[in-house]
């Protein structure tokens, strides 16, 4: 298939109130994998975002008194909606996001299971209090309009849980992608055109500014958003002037553990992937190794193998591993810290090089030795490059993962998986896994501790944060 230039930018609009809309202005969107410019589509002006949030407002009484069977039933008629068009999605994914095809399909199902999933968990009122004197129940009901605000990592799955925790509770949608992954999310829209009523799901691209007015308007009630703590932290402040309920889901820095008793050879596979998938853009992504100093230089080896094995390339050949970095200025950003790492005297085991050429490439790079203050270490590097921290006491190994400002998920690794689960439990982290990292279900709450977040997504914890609680007492 090919998709060219034109036949992108002619086919995409903004979903306003049911209807496509041409916008007050346009967006370029980059091919990472080249540099170059490959699409243009509409972005939204304020008039754009006031008409969306009067549809929304206007479809939410009747929406929020559908039941909940009535809401899951469209939602999966939208799942099913998107596993029919995963081959033009993903292929739109790729282009613009610059994960290999496979690996955009598999967000593609991922998103449309995780959703489904979410539309089987039942939100009852729960009775308190029952006697003779009194009947107290515990009601939920939803919110109004929500807006959502996406990152560029994954644009479709973390698209995907806001929307059905926002729509599955009865609440009406505006939802606005990155300014530079806006295209799969403008076909979200056009699909949810079908199958919802008019002003339910509402569909914005546009800029960071999009996202400010958002954040300050008084006709949206919550905000669910995705991105960095930086703008978290800025969702936050702007949300407290209308006491708008805020989801945040910000960035990680997972540390993952690795015991002396392990098999260094076969647990590599699973650790390189977890670090290294989507280029390491993601933000439960292990981006440190703490690993004991017996198994150390043989985990080291494995992993520097697994990092010359990985073929790199353009997400639309069909041996890709590893895409580019999404843009120019996470790509200036990581190629900042891998010079940063090389000054500093770090070991380069595998990678460490800047290809030239088009298009934002970075070799999976695994560096030994290196300082636990260097910007590799205190930062979220969000690309493929990975530090090994070695240790010899396993309380100096949870007080050195635990020893930064973030907290959204981490991992500890052994051939004992009792062993390990103790020391998980001591990670502050909002979830910690043994012997995998990286693992989400539409029934298990996921979020940060600490700068990575507040609140959870999926699980009845998650659709509950687009849900209000009420208390109805009677006295008998
Ligand atoms: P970003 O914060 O720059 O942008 C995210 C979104 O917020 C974009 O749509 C952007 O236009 C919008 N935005 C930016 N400033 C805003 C503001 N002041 N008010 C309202 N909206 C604003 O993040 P990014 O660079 O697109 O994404 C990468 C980050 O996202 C990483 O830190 C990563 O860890 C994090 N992330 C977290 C999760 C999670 O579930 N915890 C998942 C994926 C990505």
């Amino acid at each position: 298939m090919s998709l060219q230039h034109a036949d992108i930018a002619a086919d995409l609009t903004l979903t306003i109130d049911g209807e496509g809309a041409k916008g007050s202005s346009t967006l370029d969107v980059i091919n990472p994998a080249t540099g170059r410019l490959f699409a243009t589509c509409p972005a939204a002006g304020r008039d754009d975002l006031d008409r969306a949030v009067d549809a929304g407002r206007r479809a939410f009484p009747a929406w929020r008194d559908l039941s909940y069977d009535g809401r899951a039933d469209r939602i999966r008629r939208f799942c099913q909606s998107l596993r029919e068009h995963q081959e033009s999605l993903a292929y739109l994914l790729t282009m613009e996001q610059g994960k290999p095809l496979q690996q955009a399909k598999d967000e593609i199902t991922r998103a449309a299971s995780q959703s489904e999933g979410m539309t089987k968990i039942p939100i009852v009122p729960q009775v308190l209090e029952d006697n003779d004197q009194r009947r107290i129940e515990l009601q939920w009901f939803p919110l109004g309009v929500a807006g959502i605000i996406t990152p560029w990592n994954a644009p479709i799955n973390l698209a995907a849980g806001p929307l059905t925790s926002a729509l599955y509770t009865g609440n009406t949608v505006i939802l606005k992608p990155s300014p530079y992954t806006p295209l799969c999310t403008l076909k979200l829209g056009e699909l949810a055109r079908a199958l919802f009523p008019r002003g339910v799901v509402n569909v914005l691209a546009g800029g960071d500014d999009l996202g400010r007015w958002m954040t300050e308007h008084p006709g949206i009630d919550k905000i669910g958003f995705t991105g960095s703590v930086e703008s978290g932290k800025a969702v936050m402040a702007a949300a407290a002037k209308t006491l708008k309920r805020v989801t945040l889901e910000l960035g990680g820095n997972d540390a993952a553990i690795v015991l002396d008793d392990v098999d260094a050879k076969a647990i590599a596979p699973k650790l390189f992937f977890a670090s290294f998938v989507n280029s390491g853009q993601v933000c439960m992504a292990i981006k440190r190794i703490y690993a004991h100093e017996r198994i150390y230089s043989d985990l080291c080896d494995a992993l520097a193998e697994e990092a010359r094995k990985a073929k790199v390339g353009s997400g639309l050949d069909a041996d890709t591993q590893l895409g580019p970095i999404q843009n120019r200025a996470q790509y200036d950003r990581v190629v900042g810290i891998l010079d940063d790492t090389k000054r500093s005297g770090a070991r380069i085991l595998a990678g460490g090089e800047v290809p030239k050429g088009d298009g934002y490439f970075i070799e999976p790079t695994i560096v030994a030795d290196v300082d636990e203050h260097s910007r590799l270490v205190r930062e979220e590097q969000f690309g493929p490059i990975v530090p090994v921290l070695k240790f010899t006491d396993e309380d100096d190994a949870i007080r050195r993962a635990n020893d930064t400002r973030y907290g959204l998920s981490g991992s500890v690794w052994s051939s004992n998986p009792e062993r390990a689960a103790k020391l998980a439990s001591r990670l502050e982290v909002g979830t910690a896994w043994v012997n995998q990292h990286r693992a989400t279900s539409a029934t298990v709450p996921f979020g940060g501790a600490k700068e990575s977040g507040i609140g959870r997504v999926y699980s009845e914890m998650g659709l509950k944060a687009y849900l209000e609680p009420r208390v109805v007492s009677i006295l008998k």
